[in-house]
């Protein structure tokens, strides 16, 4: 007979996926010109695996000589194949990278589980399968981009740098190389130095897949590889995904060089409750908005406002959802919230939880079971808090929710706005003329009705304000890598 189960009082069975399969070697060297190339000064980063700390491989740190060889390579491999090839060549090349992808997805699974911390069923059903889907998608537009810029002459820049952070790692690369490649130009891609593995299997598949020689460069590193990248002289257009504080030093290097810039910064995203909302539902969408990936993601609702009536309601409903939340080893099957990126996040997010309370808000965190070894943060969220908060002003890029609730349409549109940053917002109610009021005076780039968290290759997604500038995804992430007159 079943038990009547209480809060919490089960456990579910361990349900790990398997390693067996995936093979990370010992150390990694530079992928410049279609080979692997030691770096010039000889020295390694380690990645770690933030679930048990332990090192998982050994990765070259590129310093401006490394990065000076790869811009050769991407400029070689543009000046004499890649802008000469037709464009369904290109393309065709483009597709092989998608279905590799595609046959590979379990090991590029569980290798970005292990080296970033993320729970192995998203980045099973959400990474791996999205960032195909990006190849797909743009391969699909090499041969078409007359179609898609009509009446406009197009052509491709040059050689792209892309700098990418570690919260989605391949499929941030796939957003950045995709649409560069499609568009005829060459790359150089910087992994953030905590999730270069999964860059360095695409660097492998792309091998494979028999890309001409310097078509993707590969240079792992810190942020002064970062760095060399953006000052490279021969350099004509980064693209890059990080901090709003790295963004505006990138603005600032590139200001008059003539390079093309797209920024995709952080994010401080509003999601609005109304009362009319389906309750239950909105408080699933809550839970991914902010628990879905550890609150690592640029666009989570990170902010709640809830209509005044029904705020206990959402509240009393959140907290019981937040008690089955499982926090523990990203390769288990049953995992919701993986490890935290890395120590210096985890410190990061503990200072704003801190901060949170000496602020006066109310906090609650579940109760649930920690690992011993490993980077953590329980679920949280924060009741009574200020606007003006810093909880609710600063982005945090962990699973803290900041809470407060409003009464009008237009106190919440004024509050959802009263930000630094525009990158992403949630509404939730049962009235579509609510929705299309909020879409139009919600300055974010993208707006979820009665959803959040959702992604498609062929929507535009960046942001408004200190969120950046530029779209990635779509049509308009086509027109990020062209020269249109
Ligand atoms: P970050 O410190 O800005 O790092 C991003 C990338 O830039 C990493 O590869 C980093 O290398 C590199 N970098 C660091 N300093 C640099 C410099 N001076 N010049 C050039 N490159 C440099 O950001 P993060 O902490 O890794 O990532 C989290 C941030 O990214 C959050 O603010 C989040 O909102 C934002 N984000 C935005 C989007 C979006 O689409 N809008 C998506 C995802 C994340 P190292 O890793 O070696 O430091
Ligand atoms: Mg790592």
């Amino acid at each position: 007979m079943a038990k009547r189960i209480k809060d919490n009082d089960w456990k579910l069975v361990p349900a790990p996926e398997s390693k067996d399969h995936v093979r990370i070697d010992a150390e990694y060297k530079l992928f410049i010109g279609g080979k692997w190339v030691a770096p010039k000064s000889g020295k390694y980063l380690d990645t770690i695996n933030p679930s048990s700390e332990q090192r998982l491989a050994r990765v070259a740190e590129a310093d401006a000589a490394d990065v000076d060889a790869a811009v050769k390579a991407a400029r070689k491999a543009y000046d004499t194949v890649w802008s000469k090839m037709p464009a369904p060549e290109r393309g065709k090349y483009i597709y092989r990278i998608a279905r590799l992808l595609q046959e590979k997805a379990r090991e590029f699974a569980v290798v970005e589980s292990m080296d970033g911390g993320k729970p192995i069923r998203e980045s099973r059903d959400f990474d791996i399968p999205v960032a195909a889907a990006h190849f797909f998608y743009y391969a699909g537009w090499a041969d078409k981009l007359q179609y898609a810029f009509p009446a406009r002459n197009v052509s491709p820049l040059g050689v792209a740098g892309q700098i990418i952070p570690w919260n989605f790692p391949l499929l941030m690369a796939a957003w950045k190389i995709a649409p560069a490649l499609a568009c005829g130009n060459t790359v150089v891609l910087k992994p953030a130095e905590t999730t270069p593995l999964t860059a360095l299997l695409l660097a492998e598949l792309i091998q494979e897949a028999e890309l001409p020689d310097g078509v993707v460069n590969i240079v792992t590193g810190a942020g002064a590889t970062g760095a060399a990248l953006v000052n490279h002289p021969d350099i004509n257009k980064i693209a890059f995904t990080g901090s709003t504080a790295v963004g505006k030093l990138i603005q600032r290097s590139v200001a008059g060089t003539g390079k093309k810039l797209t920024l995709e910064l952080g994010g401080k995203a509003p999601n609005i409750i109304f009362a009319d909302a389906t309750i239950d539902q909105a408080v699933e969408g809550i839970i991914n908005g902010i628990y879905f990936n550890q609150g690592h993601v640029c666009c989570a609702g990170s902010r709640l406002y809830v209509e005044e009536s029904v705020h206990d309601e959402v509240v009393r409903k959140l907290k019981h959802r937040m008690k089955s939340l499982v926090v523990g080893d990203p390769l288990d099957k049953n995992t919701d919230i993986g490890a935290i990126n890395s120590r210096e996040q985890l410190g990061t997010i503990n200072k704003y939880i801190k901060l949170g309370q000496q602020e006066g808000a109310d906090m609650y965190q579940s109760s649930c079971d920690l690992p011993g070894k490993g980077f953590w943060c329980r679920p949280t969220l924060f009741t009574n808090v200020a606007q003006s908060a810093r909880i609710t002003q600063e982005e945090i890029f962990g699973p803290v929710l900041a809470i407060q609730t409003f009464r009008t349409v237009d106190e919440v549109i004024q509050k959802a706005n009263n930000t630094p940053y525009g990158l992403s917002a949630g509404v939730w109610t049962d009235k579509g003329s609510k929705i299309f009021n909020l879409t139009s005076k919600l300055r974010a780039g993208v707006i979820w009705a009665n959803t959040f968290n959702k992604f498609d290759p062929t929507s535009p997604f960046g942001g408004y304000k200190e969120s950046g500038y530029g779209r990635e995804g779509g049509v308009h992430g086509l027109g990020a890598y062209l020269n249109l007159s």
